[in-house]
């Protein structure tokens, strides 16, 4: 998987969710604030679709294949964390990705992933950077026509899946920081005053009209 939580994309609506299923031991009804969220398309392998299926509470709206190397914020496929591991070269300067990619099946790796599984020594670094077609541990001791395959596969293997909007509890902004993100978004614009279309630029910027006007006509 690239992503393993959805992104909140947009927060369009909120509302007080009123829960009349009182339970016996409850005093008040539990009322709850909600917001109806978009989201960000998910990136899944094509195997994991049963698993999303399984989930009840999300409705899939369609599902589009893609292909590996179009996907643009690779995640390792050892630590599934898309961030670089170190910050700058050994020569420490520019900083760079320390992920590569494979040349067969184009999934992605960090360095330090790949030597702590002891794939690499540290000294074996400096000849796969020189290689233009390096190709991962799995791939590498392949046949020709098995990295044919191999790579021909790797174009059908994700897919990009996209969610209708659901209502979501306002708990949840703690833990799921793009979803509080956009609903900081949404409340900006909520409390934001309507544009007047009908003020000059004076006018907007707080000018009286009165001063305006009296300025204009005594020149
Ligand atoms: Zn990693
Ligand atoms: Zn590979």
């Amino acid at each position: 998987m690239y992503q393993y939580h959805l992104q909140a994309a947009k927060v369009v609506d909120h509302h007080l969710h009123v829960n009349n299923k009182r339970r016996a031991d409850e005093t008040e009804a539990e009322n709850q604030e909600q917001y109806l969220t978009h989201y960000e398309p998910l990136l899944i392998e094509k195997w994991a679709l049963r698993l999303l299926k399984a989930n009840k509470s999300r409705t899939i709206i369609s599902t589009e294949p893609i292909a590996r190397m179009d996907v643009e914020d690779a995640v390792c496929e050892i630590c599934c964390d898309p961030g670089t591991r170190e910050e700058h070269t050994e020569q420490g300067n520019s900083p760079t990705t320390d992920m590569y990619q494979c040349s067969v099946c184009n999934r992605t790796y960090h360095w330090s992933c790949l030597k702590q599984l002891q794939f690499y020594k540290e000294e074996d670094r400096i000849n796969i950077d020189a290689q233009s077609d390096w190709s991962c541990p799995a791939c590498h001791d392949l046949s020709l026509d098995e990295k044919e395959a191999r790579s021909h596969a790797s174009q059908h293997e994700l897919l990009k899946v996209t969610w209708r909007p659901t209502w979501e509890p306002k708990e949840l902004l703690q833990s799921w920081a793009s979803f509080w993100q956009m609903i900081q978004i949404y409340e900006a614009k909520q409390i934001a005053p309507p544009l007047d279309e009908g003020l000059d630029n004076l006018e907007r910027q707080g000018f009286r009209t009165s001063i305006i006007h009296s300025r204009w006509k005594s020149t």
